[in-house]
C-alpha cells in the first residue's frame, strides 16, 4: 500500500473538473454577451429617445414661433396699428400702448417696428444693439441672444397698401426662451434641457433635477457623452435647432442610472441566477460522474481483491454496454487467473509423474503442522528404491516411471489414518505419519515396508524391489520441519548402508553426517598416517575344508572419532574420488601381506575390493602389474572383487577392464551377486572367473526356502557359465551345510571367522579347524 498520501485525482473528480469548467466558461460567455448586447440596445434607444425628444423641442418651438408668427401677420394687417406705425414718429405713446397691448396678448417680451429701411419706429427693449436686425427680417425661426438671454424672435412686414408689392415696414417680436422651456419641457423629452450660446451657459429647463451644466460638453452634435453632474454620472446629447445666426447649443441631459436598465441589478441578476444554474447543473454532474465511476469502483475493488488472492468475490452486472463488457472481461479474467493459479499450484505442489505432492508441499505441510500444533506428535517415514539406478539402467526409463507410479498407488492405496505423503526425490518418497505415539508407529511403519513385498508386474514383467527407510519424530528428534526432513534423511542414509529396513533416527548420527564431509579431505592424510589397517576374512574351500583365500577390508581408526565403518566412509570416498588412493592403498597393503604370511610358511589369496570408478581408471591395470613385479607375487595370488551394480554401470568398459587384468592373470570375483540385475548377455562376456552370491540370500538360508531357491539357481548359473561360487554371509553351520548340498565352492562369514588384522589372523589360523591350507 502506498503510504504516501498524493493529491488524488480520480476519474470522478476530473469529470466534476471539466464539467464544471465547461459550464463555467458557457456562463461566461452568455452573461457577457447578454450584458453587452443589452448596453447597446439600451444605447440605441437612449439616442432615439434623444432624437425624439429633440425633434419634440424642435416642433414646439417652430410651432410657438409659427403661433406669434400668425398672431403678428394678423396685427400687421390691422388698419389701427398700421395708422399708428405711420404716424408713430409724431406720436411715438400711442404706438407703444398699443403694441404693448399687443405683446401683451401675444405673450411676447419685446417688440420692435422697423420703417422701410430698417430704422426703429418703436422698441420696447431698453437696448437691441446685438440684433443685427436685418437677418431676422424672413419667415424662419430664430433665436437670439440679447443682453445674455436667448429669444425667439419673429418678424412679418407690412404695407401701408395691401396692393404694394414692397413691404413698408417690419414688425419683430421676441419670446423669452426660459418662458417656452418650463418644466413642460421635461414632461415633455423626459430630460433636463441646458442652453449654451458660444459655450455660455445661458439657461436650463429648471428642474428639481437639473442643477444646470457648468460648460458645453466637449461632444458632436448629437453624439452620446458620459459627463458628472454633482459627481454622479449622466449621459448628455447636444444638439442645435436654427442653423445659420448665432448658434445656440441645446444640451439633453438625464442620469445614467435612468438613462440605461439598471446594469448593476442586471448583472446582480444574471449573476445570481448562472450562480444556481451552475451549482444545480454541479450536482447533477456529481452525481452523473459517481454515476459513470460507480462500476469503475466496483471493479477496481474486485481487481484488488483478486490480487490479494480471493477469486471468489462476485463481479456484478452493469446496465451500461460498456461497462458490462468490462464486467464480463473482467469475470473471464478472474477465472482463467483462477484456473492458472490452480495450475501453477499444481506444477509447484504436485509431482507430475505421480501426480501425489513434491517435496515443497511435503515441506509446507510440515509447516503448517509444526507451526500450528506445536504439542502434537507426528514422524516422518523417507523411502528410498534401493538400486532404482540399475533398474532404469537395465529395464529403462519408461518402466522406471512405471514403477515409480506403481509404488505411488500402493502407497495410496494404504490410506493410513490421516498419514500425507509426497514423491520428494527421483525414487525417495516422504510419509508424514500423524498422531503417533512411540509404541504404534513401528506396526505403522511395517505396513509401508510390507508393500514391497510382493513383486511388482511391470507390462508383464515380475520386478522384486527393494527399498530403505528412515524415520524421525516430532519434537523427540527436532523441532522444525527442516530439521525433522534432516534427520529423516540422515536415518534413511544410514539405512541404506546397512541394508537395514527401516532405520529411527539417532542424534548419534548426526556427528557423522556432519563429519562425514571432512573425513574425506582426511582420508589421504589417513594414508599417509597409517590410520587405515586393512582386515582379512577368511574363505573357507567347501570341497576341501581348507582355507585358501582371505578377502582384505578397511579400517580406519580415527584418532578422535575412533573407528569408522567402511560402509560410512566407502561411499564417499567414490563420490569425492578419494576412492582411487584408497585402492592402491590396499592393492599394496595386501600384496605387502600376502608376501609376508609367504615368508612364514601361509601363502593365501588375497581378495581386494574395487570400485566402480576404479573400472574405468585406465592406470589401475599398469599400477597392479608394477606392484605385483615389485613384490614378485605371481598374478594367481591376487583376487578383485567389483560388486554386480559396478559392472552393469557401463558394462561395455567394464568387460575392457576386465579383459586386460584378466591377460595378466589377475582373477575376478563379482561381488554382491543377485542385487544388481544382471542382464544374461554381458555376464557371459565377462572375464570372470568366480561368482559372490549376497549375504542378503545367505544370512537366513537355513530359514529361508525362497534363498535356498536363489542360492541353487545362482549355483546353477554360475557353474554353467564356468565360475565358481563364494556364499558370504555364512552365521551358521545349518546354511554351511545347505551350500555344501548345493555345491558352492567356497564359504565366508562369521560363522567361519569375522574379519581380523593380520596379528590376530595366524593364532586363529593356528587354532582353528582349517588348519589345512591349499596353495593356490
Ligand atoms: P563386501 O565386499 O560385500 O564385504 C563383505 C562385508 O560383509 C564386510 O563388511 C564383512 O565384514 C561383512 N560380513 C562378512 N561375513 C559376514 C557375516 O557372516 N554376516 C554379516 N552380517 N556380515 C558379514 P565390511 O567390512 O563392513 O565392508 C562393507 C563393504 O565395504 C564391503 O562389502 C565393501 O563393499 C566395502 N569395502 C570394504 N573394504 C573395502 C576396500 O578396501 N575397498 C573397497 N573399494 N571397498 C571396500
Ligand atoms: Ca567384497
Ligand atoms: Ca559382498
Amino acid at each position: 500500500m502506498n503510504s504516501i498520501v498524493t493529491k488524488k485525482i480520480t476519474l470522478q473528480n476530473r469529470i466534476l473538473i471539466f464539467v464544471a469548467t465547461i459550464l463555467i466558461a458557457v456562463a461566461a460567455i452568455v452573461s457577457v454577451t447578454t450584458l453587452q448586447s443589452a448596453y447597446q440596445h439600451s444605447t440605441l434607444q437612449l439616442t432615439e429617445r434623444f432624437d425624439t425628444a429633440r425633434q419634440v423641442l424642435s416642433y414646439k418651438l417652430s410651432n410657438d414661433h409659427q403661433t406669434l408668427r400668425n398672431s403678428l401677420g394678423t396685427a400687421a394687417k390691422d388698419f389701427n396699428i398700421k395708422e399708428l406705425i405711420a404716424s408713430g414718429r409724431d406720436d411715438p405713446e400711442s404706438l407703444r400702448v398699443a403694441m404693448l397691448n399687443q405683446q401683451r396678448r401675444l405673450g411676447a417680451d419685446f417688440t420692435l417696428v422697423l420703417d422701410q429701411q430698417h430704422a426703429v419706429i418703436l422698441n420696447t427693449l431698453d437696448h437691441h444693439q446685438s440684433l443685427n436686425l436685418s437677418d431676422h427680417l424672413d419667415e424662419r425661426l430664430h433665436l437670439s441672444t440679447i443682453d445674455s438671454r436667448v429669444y425667439l424672435v419673429t418678424a412679418v412686414g407690412f404695407k401701408y397698401l395691401e396692393t404694394q408689392p414692397a413691404y413698408d415696414g417690419w414688425i419683430l417680436m421676441g419670446i423669452d426662451l426660459e418662458r417656452l422651456m418650463d418644466n413642460r419641457v421635461q414632461t415633455l423629452t423626459g430630460f433636463s434641457v441646458d442652453v449654451f450660446h458660444e459655450n455660455n451657459h445661458l439657461l436650463s429647463a429648471a428642474t428639481k433635477n437639473s442643477t444646470g451644466l457648468m460648460a458645453l460638453p466637449l461632444a458632436q452634435a448629437q453624439e452620446l457623452i458620459k459627463i458628472s453632474v454633482n459627481d454622479q454620472p449622466h449621459i448628455a446629447y447636444r444638439f442645435n435647432i436654427t442653423q445659420g445666426d448665432s448658434p445656440i447649443d441645446f444640451v439633453f441631459t438625464i442620469a445614467q442610472e435612468s438613462a440605461f436598465l439598471d446594469f448593476f441589478q442586471l448583472a446582480f441578476q444574471l449573476a445570481l441566477e448562472v450562480i444556481i444554474a451552475l451549482a444545480a447543473a454541479l450536482l447533477l454532474s456529481v452525481y452523473l460522474s459517481k454515476n459513470i465511476t460507480k462500476p469503475l469502483r466496483t471493479l477496481a475493488s474486485v481487481a484488488k481483491r483478486i490480487q490479494q488472492g480471493d477469486y471468489k468475490s462476485p463481479i456484478p452486472d452493469f446496465s451500461t454496454d460498456e461497462v458490462r463488457n468490462l464486467s464480463q472481461a473482467f469475470k473471464g479474467m478472474q477465472e482463467s487467473i483462477q484456473l492458472r493459479e490452480i495450475e501453477i499450484n499444481q506444477l509447484a505442489y504436485y509431482d507430475t509423474l505421480t501426480d501425489l505432492p513434491n517435496r515443497n508441499s511435503f515441506i509446507r505441510q510440515l509447516k503448517n503442522k509444526v507451526d500450528n500444533q506445536t504439542d502434537q506428535r507426528f514422524s516422518v517415514l523417507m523411502l528410498d528404491l534401493d538400486r532404482f539406478k540399475d533398474i532404469n539402467d537395465t529395464i529403462g526409463h519408461n518402466f522406471g516411471d512405471l514403477l515409480l507410479k506403481q509404488i505411488a498407488c500402493r502407497i495410496e492405496s494404504l490410506k493410513l489414518a490421516d498419514a500425507f505423503y509426497a514423491r520428494v526425490g527421483g525414487d525417495e518418497f516422504a510419509l508424514l505419519l500423524n498422531d503417533v505415539d512411540g509404541q504404534e508407529i513401528m506396526p505403522l511403519v511395517q505396513q509401508y515396508t510390507q508393500l514391497f513385498e510382493l513383486p511388482f508386474n511391470i507390462e508383464g514383467m515380475h520386478l522384486d524391489v527393494e527399498a530403505s527407510f528412515g524415520l524421525a519424530t516430532y519434537p523427540d528428534h527436532a523441532d522444525s520441519a527442516y530439521g525433522i526432513m534432516q534427520c529423516a534423511d540422515i536415518a534413511l542414509y544410514k539405512s541404506k548402508g546397512t541394508h537395514h529396513k527401516v532405520i529411527e533416527y539417532d542424534c548419534e548420527f548426526d556427528t557423522l553426517s556432519v563429519q562425514r564431509l571432512n573425513l574425506m579431505s582426511e582420508l589421504r592424510k589417513a594414508i599417509e598416517e597409517n590410520q587405515l589397517k586393512l582386515f582379512y576374512q577368511p574363505k573357507l574351500c567347501l570341497t576341501t575344508n581348507t582355507i585358501t583365500s582371505v578377502e582384505s577390508l578397511v579400517r580406519w581408526f580415527h584418532p578422535e572419532h575412533g573407528f569408522i565403518s567402511p560402509d560410512d566412509f566407502i561411499p564417499l570416498a567414490e563420490q569425492t574420488g578419494a576412492i582411487r588412493d584408497l585402492t592402491y592403498w590396499a592393492i599394496n597393503t595386501a600384496l605387502q601381506q600376502h608376501v609376508e604370511w609367504r615368508k612364514a610358511g601361509v601363502e593365501l589369496r588375497f581378495a581386494v575390493n574395487i570400485s566402480a570408478i576404479d573400472l574405468i581408471d585406465l592406470s589401475l591395470p599398469a599400477y597392479v602389474a608394477e606392484f605385483l613385479d615389485r613384490y614378485k607375487v605371481d598374478s594367481r595370488y591376487l583376487a578383485l572383487e567389483v560388486t554386480e551394480s559396478a559392472l552393469m554401470d557401463d558394462p561395455d568398459a567394464a568387460i575392457k577392464a576386465l579383459r586386460m587384468l584378466q591377460r595378466m592373470g589377475v582373477s575376478l570375483s563379482i561381488d554382491d551377486f543377485g542385487t544388481g540385475y544382471s542382464s544374461m548377455a554381458y555376464l557371459k562376456q565377462m572375464p570372470v572367473s568366480e561368482l559372490k552370491i549376497d549375504k542378503a540370500f545367505v544370512l537366513e538360508l537355513a530359514t529361508n526356502e525362497d534363498d535356498e531357491k536363489i542360492v541353487k539357481s545362482t549355483v546353477d548359473l554360475a557353474h554353467n557359465l564356468g565360475l565358481s561360487v563364494v556364499a558370504e554371509g555364512v552365521e551358521d553351520e545349518a546354511a554351511l551345510t545347505i551350500l555344501r548340498r548345493h555345491n558352492v565352492e567356497y564359504a565366508q562369514g562369521y560363522f567361519i571367522a569375522r574379519p581380523m588384522g593380520a596379528d590376530d589372523f595366524q593364532p586363529w589360523l593356528e587354532a582353528s579347524d582349517y588348519k589345512k591350507i591349499a596353495h593356490a
